[in-house]
């Protein structure tokens, strides 16, 4: 790779491009689509269609298509070449406003969560022009959001795109108190990547893996993590390859990657790219992760985002950075030097802290999956309960403005808002702790749960929602007050009193937080079962319903999709241990105590006075762990034959919850051990030691 700022962003059709490549006004119609709500006429979407048409064909592209985010999480596309027939035995290459801005693929497939009745298959995409197009093995991409016939949302953006709204507008409200004009507020996002990479060879000798992205057998090796020798150690030669490969992939495509090491199992690695505007960094994380893989698969790996591929072993989490910022550039989260911007930035805090705090349950919805159950609360991950670290200087400074008495120094007069600056409190040093689910870290917030798997569009629209409510409570009432400073002081108290139960500085890992989040009243949701159901709570209904980010009928298709998710997961994993179980470990085991009994017949016939104890305790050993693993099987078979006897969703959700769940870690114990005992050669599919250090 010679020159990297020449690559960069060199497959993405973007405002530098779009500046040369297109006529000016058609270039100002485009900007003033995208920043003051103007439609765009198609006469200026005719011209931008060729002129990104002739870039894509000039970069070797040879279809274009609408590149859209179903509700399964993953990304959608359907390719449409660009040829149109003329004349006898030619073409030409053409790509049509119309086909820019809109599409119309089938829409049966996909995830609709009872949105789309089946008789109306057709769904629809649209341009999302904040979004560049760009070109991904010679196919030009047009990022858009999908809906169905009745314009409901099927997708992951247009709920995100609509919370942008949202937020841009409450927060323009209550700067506009504090004599701040700005022509729009975003959110900004960083999200912080974690992945295993394994061996392709190895990877394909385990069903588990090849069918649920996670082992569902295996013990951990004598040694993993405990020696700290791999967090930030040397990047070895393969992955580091593997690294420039994919560094080169992303840049290309104008994603900011940025940082990247090794993470504390083996095997683990992370990547994390400079933050940007929530729904570019929703589309960057989509690629990074399939372009993880893809990349991967090129090097004879396999990239595995599963959040908990190995028991026993830190599993993959994603970091969702997030903060508040004006189109000057001022990071809303970040505080200021003077007492009005002091001010303004703990209101700012305000929100969001009462934000967390009222919808606790929608945020943990957010990280919710099957797979992300096995991390939270696992001593390697915040638990399930959601609570903010704010650091001790920041928490005695609002608990001194709660309490009305000075902040530190006696002498000092108690700080009034708006008049006082703040006092100076240095960035914790403790907000390298990582127990905790939400931690203000400086100028921004860093949200700790979500799993490695997961789409980060869904985090971000509860965030954005959630704060834009408190935010706009605060205008209401703040527009109406007499004496305004007085009214924020007074606003600030109250709401650091009300919610201060939701920050919690101390160690998240520990059972007295548990207890202790107990006493505070805070949700300990464990499960996606547990959690979901939230979704259709009144409050939440009316926070979505209120500010247009979902109907109430899109809310309750996203319970169902969530539900039927953790479902089919479960289902997947809970057939595929039965499997292996019957057709792999047994008939290895099965001929492993069979050569030993051999091997005790023989030795008996070469003299009755050889001492076989040993042997035979091994078969005895042997024989009850097999009946441990026929028991467990049996009894999971049972209990999946009895499932299928349920219909509601919810109910399967708990039943996988309290009776599958549990059944397959018991079949485990009875495999494990067998692994245990077992001659290696004789043992079915590679272990975690071969997984992890494999190369
Ligand atoms: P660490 O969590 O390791 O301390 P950093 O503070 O460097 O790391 O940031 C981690 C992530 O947070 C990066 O993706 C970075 O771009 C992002 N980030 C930094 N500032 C902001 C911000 N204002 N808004 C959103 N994300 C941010
Ligand atoms: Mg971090």
């Amino acid at each position: 790779m010679n020159n990297i700022s020449e690559l960069f962003s060199s497959m993405v059709f973007n405002d530098t491009v779009m500046k040369e490549k297109l006529p000016k006004a058609t270039y100002k119609a485009y900007h003033q689509c995208l920043y003051e709500d103007k439609t765009l006429d198609e006469e200026s979407a005719n011209v931008i269609a060729n002129a990104m048409k002739d870039w894509a064909i000039e970069k070797g592209a040879t279809h274009y298509t609408h590149w859209f985010q179903p509700m399964t999480g993953v990304t959608a596309e359907k390719h449409e070449a660009f040829i149109t027939p003329e004349g006898n035995d030619k073409i030409i290459m053409e790509f049509s406003g119309k086909e820019l801005i809109q599409g119309e693929p089938d829409a049966s497939s996909f995830p609709s969560g009872g949105l789309r009745a089946t008789f109306e298959a057709r769904g629809y995409t649209a341009w999302d022009p904040t979004s560049y197009a760009f070109i991904k093995d010679n196919v030009l991409c047009i990022p858009t959001i999908f809906c169905s016939y009745n314009g409901e949302s099927l997708d992951k953006k247009t709920p995100l795109l609509r919370s942008q709204e949202v937020i841009d507008h409450a927060a323009r409200r209550v700067l506009k108190l504090f004599g701040n004009q700005v022509h729009r507020v975003i959110t900004t996002v960083g999200p912080e990547q974690e992945y295993f990479l394994i061996e392709k060879d190895l990877f394909f000798k385990r069903k588990d893996l090849v069918y649920t992205g996670r082992t569902l057998f295996g013990n951990k090796p004598a040694k993993t993590q405990e020696l700290d020798d791999h967090y930030f150690g040397v990047i070895k030669p393969k992955v580091k390859e593997f690294m420039d490969d994919l560094n080169e992939q992303l840049w290309k495509l104008g994603i900011l990657a940025k940082t990247q090491h090794n993470e504390v199992a083996p095997s683990q690695h992370e990547l994390a790219p400079i933050f940007t505007l929530v729904n570019v960094a929703s589309d960057h994380n989509q690629l990074t992760m399939e372009i993880l893989k893809k990349t991967a698969y090129r090097h004879d790996l396999v990239c595995l985002l599963h959040e908990k591929p190995f028991e026993g072993v830190n599993g993959s989490g994603k970091h969702n950075n997030w903060s508040i910022a004006s189109d000057t550039g001022e990071n809303l989260l970040a505080p200021g030097h003077t007492p009005s911007k002091n001010a303004q930035f703990l209101l700012f805090l305000c929100a969001v802290i009462k934000a967390v705090d009222e919808y606790q349950d929608l945020l943990r919805i957010s990280v919710s999956s099957a797979g992300n159950d096995h991390r939270l609360g696992a001593n390697e991950a915040p638990p399930a309960i959601i609570s903010i670290f704010l650091g001790d200087e920041l928490s005695n400074i609002l608990s001194s403005i709660e309490q009305g008495v000075p902040y530190r120094d006696k002498d000092k007069a108690v700080m009034k808002i708006g008049i006082h600056t703040l006092p100076e409190f240095k960035q914790d040093t403790t907000d390298r702790n990582r127990t905790s689910s939400f931690a203000f870290t400086g100028n921004k917030f860093e949200f700790r749960m979500l799993g490695s798997n997961k789409d980060i569009a869904c985090t971000n629209v509860i965030l954005n929602t959630a704060v834009a409510e408190e935010l706009c409570q605060f205008a209401d009432q703040l527009e109406q007050a007499e004496d305004f400073q007085t009214a924020l002081h007074a606003l600030i108290k109250q709401t650091i009193h009300q919610h201060k139960r939701i920050i919690f500085n101390g160690d998240g890992y520990t059972d007295a937080w548990v207890k202790e989040a107990e006493k505070r009243g805070l949700l300990n949701l464990k499960t996606t079962a547990d959690a979901l159901p939230h979704y259709i709570d009144e409050k939440n209904l009316r926070l979505f319903e209120k500010h247009k980010v979902y109907t109430r009928v899109e809310v309750a298709a996203r319970y169902e999709i969530g539900l039927s998710n953790y479902n089919q997961v479960i289902r997947i994993e809970s057939l595929t241990m039965s499997r292996i179980a019957k057709t792999q470990i047994l008939p290895a085991v099965l001929k492993y105590s069979k050569d030993l009994s051999d091997e005790v017949l023989q030795k008996r016939m070469v003299s009755k006075d050889i001492d076989t104890s040993s042997e035979e305790a091994i078969i005895k050993q042997l024989s009850s762990y097999i009946k441990d693993l026929y028991h467990g099987y049996t009894a999971l078979d049972e209990a999946i034959a009895h499932r299928d006897e349920l219909t509601s969703n919810q109910e399967i959700a708990n039943y996988n919850r309290d009776v599958i769940l549990p059944a397959m870690a018991v079949l485990r114990e009875g495999a494990d051990a067998l692994e245990r005992i077992c001659a290696k050669s004789y043992w079915p599919f590679p272990t975690y030691g071969d997984l992890l250090y494999s190369f």
